[in-house]
């Protein structure tokens, strides 16, 4: 199978898009860690359908937002799994609000969780790769089409998706000597927990505004996140590569 020795961290693996990305990394051979922060049940049950897949599986709690408790979590993954070599930023929260009504705390838990999140779990993980002379690794950084073309109402959001791909760049280029590939997924609309919270006559605009007339699922992405995991993406670094069914063409 192609992912036959990848050891892949997940962060947000236990819903939605991460868990599909878990579960389709697992698929194509790869052993999982999937991080979760609060609902443990969910992601004992990604552990469950991968270990029937027959793979490795580990669930670990862990808050990207917090420096330490991120370093813990890469600890932990390398621990059970034997390694690391494939990183998937993928944990991910909304607090939408116009800017104008946007409380300091919504505008930081955004940034916090998702931006400095992705800088908290690389940095330390690279140090592993880096450390160990890992070659041909994968980091996978879960932005959105939000960072690409702003969206109303998710100023804090939009910043946050943005920074992910100034990101990226930055660290692709810093790497890629290394033979550590950094790349991005930016979703459009997917159905998933977080957008079942959004107001759904905002959805159905969207849908409106979207050339392939649907959302998007979870397993979509998931399979964009696998191709650049996999032998399909040895040449491609700093990237972003959008699954939106046109929207932001
Ligand atoms: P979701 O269904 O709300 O799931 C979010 C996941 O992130 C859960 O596993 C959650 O774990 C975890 N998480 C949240 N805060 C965390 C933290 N501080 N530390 C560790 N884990 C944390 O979200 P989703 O829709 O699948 O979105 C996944 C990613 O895709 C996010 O980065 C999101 O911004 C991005 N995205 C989504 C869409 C979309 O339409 N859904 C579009 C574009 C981009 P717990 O349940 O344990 O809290």
């Amino acid at each position: 199978m192609e992912l036959n020795g990848t050891l892949a961290l997940v962060t947000g693996g236990s819903r939605g898009i991460g868990r599909a990305i878990a579960l389709e990394l697992a698929r194509r051979g790869a052993d999982v860690a999937i991080n979760y922060n609060s609902n443990s049940a969910a992601a004992e049950e990604v552990v469950a359908e991968i270990e029937a897949m027959g793979r490795k599986a580990v669930a670990i709690q862990g808050n990207v937002a917090d420096y330490a408790s991120a370093g813990n979590l890469v600890k932990q993954a390398k621990e059970a799994l034997g390694g690391l070599n494939c990183l998937v930023n993928n944990a991910g929260i909304t607090r939408d609000k116009l800017l104008m009504a946007m409380k300091e705390e919504e505008w930081q838990s955004v940034i916090q969780t998702n931006l400095s999140g992705v800088y908290n779990v690389t940095q330390q993980a690279i140090r592993h790769l880096l450390r160990n002379r890992e070659t041909g690794a994968r980091v996978i950084n879960i932005t959105s089409v939000s960072g690409r073309v702003g969206v109303p109402g998710q100023a804090n959001y939009s910043a946050a998706k943005a920074g992910i791909i100034g990101f990226t760049k930055a660290v692709a280029k810093e790497v890629s000597k290394r033979k550590i590939l950094v790349n991005c997924v930016a979703p459009g609309f997917i159905e998933t927990d977080m957008t079942a919270a959004l107001n759904q006559s905002m959805v159905a605009g969207a849908v409106e505004m979207i050339p392939c007339g649907r959302l998007g699922t979870s397993q979509e992405v998931a399979l964009a996140v696998a191709f650049l995991a996999g032998p399909g993406g040895t040449y491609i670094t700093g990237q972003t590569l959008v699954v939106d069914g046109g929207l932001t063409m």
